[in-house]
């Protein structure tokens, strides 16, 4: 990697003589590969012509920075007699080639020949750096479809025609939006290639705290027609030492139920995080707080039936308030 223009003096003299070669009326960029003879010559077209950043704007590049107009790609930059390492701002080290052309973006000699066409090439020396590309483009926003912008720009419209409130407007463009949405790229490549849409490297296991059981496809005569919770499951855990202590909790995070009625508990492989079912709010004002109470007292200390939680209150809240 580079940032030597050699179509100028190595000192960086001359360095705003730098106009584009061109010998024939092909531009460089149009000029195939195949073609070229001089590949010390064409190297030299294509920096004049493609390599520097010899114009800023205001639509492109120009970005406002504590009240100054600044290039956001660093332009001009100063020379650099030689390479080196140095530290940015926030102490991540950076590499510094050496640089006769103020204006020239880095480039490989032998890629931009092959390539034909602007590039901008950097060592990466820190792990931050890479980790902040890579979540920039994984979580670039995709364009908003035409037919959506239609939608926004037709209620817009219409806003004048009756009492056009904030609310009313809104309101329209939820009713509008809400049943349809934009598929993005790479949506739709991972439902053609048919990749799992989310990956984690933890599992997660849903605990329902009130009382609902699974339903049991295999019915038979004189059986019950649901299978046992996980909360049936811990209530009737084996009557040993280690059991007897285990919350809730733990125990859902390290067994799991067997699936034939009668069968030992089995130990998870991996430790799960579990979500309980029905959320309720940890509002002491709100509607819910009596089973929020509930549902804590279910989750952390042990017990086998749920007047145990109870410790002879009458609500939950009190049991709740005594306890932690
Ligand atoms: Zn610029």
């Amino acid at each position: 990697m580079s940032t030597m223009n050699p179509g100028i003096p190595a000192d960086g003299s001359n360095m705003q003589n730098v106009v584009p070669q061109l010998k024939t009326n092909l531009h460089v960029c149009n000029r195939s590969y195949g073609e070229v003879t001089d590949m010390g010559e064409d190297l030299v077209d294509l920096m004049a012509t493609c390599q520097r950043h010899t114009r800023c704007s205001t639509s492109y590049c120009l970005k406002k920075k504590k009240g100054k107009q600044e290039c956001r790609f660093g332009f001009p930059k100063p020379l650099q007699p030689i390479t080196s390492v140095t530290s940015q701002d926030d102490g991540e080290p950076m590499v510094l080639t050496r640089r006769n052309d103020n204006l020239l973006n880095g480039y490989n000699s032998v890629q931009l020949s092959a390539w034909r066409a602007n590039v901008d090439m950097q060592y990466v020396v820190s792990r931050q750096t890479v980790t902040k590309y890579v979540a920039k483009y994984a979580t670039k926003s995709e364009p908003q479809s035409t037919a959506v912008q239609e939608v926004y720009r037709n209620i817009m419209k219409s806003v004048d025609d009756d009492d056009g409130t904030p609310l009313k407007v809104v309101q329209k463009l939820l009713t509008s939006t809400v049943g349809e949405r934009d598929f993005s790229a790479q949506e739709t490549c991972h439902l053609f290639l048919m990749l799992p849409m989310v990956k984690s490297s933890r599992d997660f296991v849903v605990l329902s705290l009130d009382g609902s059981r699974e339903v049991d496809d295999n019915l038979e005569e004189d059986k019950p027609v649901t299978l046992e919770s996980q909360l049936d499951q811990y209530c009737t855990r084996p009557d040993t030492g280690d059991f007897n202590q285990l919350t809730l909790l733990k125990f859902v995070e390290k067994y799991k139920i067997p699936k034939k009625k009668g069968d030992s508990i089995i130990i998870r492989k991996k430790e799960v995080l579990v979500i309980p079912r029905p959320h309720c709010s940890s509002d002491p004002d709100g509607p819910n707080y009596e089973q929020y109470c509930k549902q804590q007292l279910m989750l952390h200390p042990s017990f086998r039936q749920l007047e145990q939680l109870l410790a002879g209150n009458d609500r939950y809240i009190d049991a709740y308030a005594s306890f932690f």
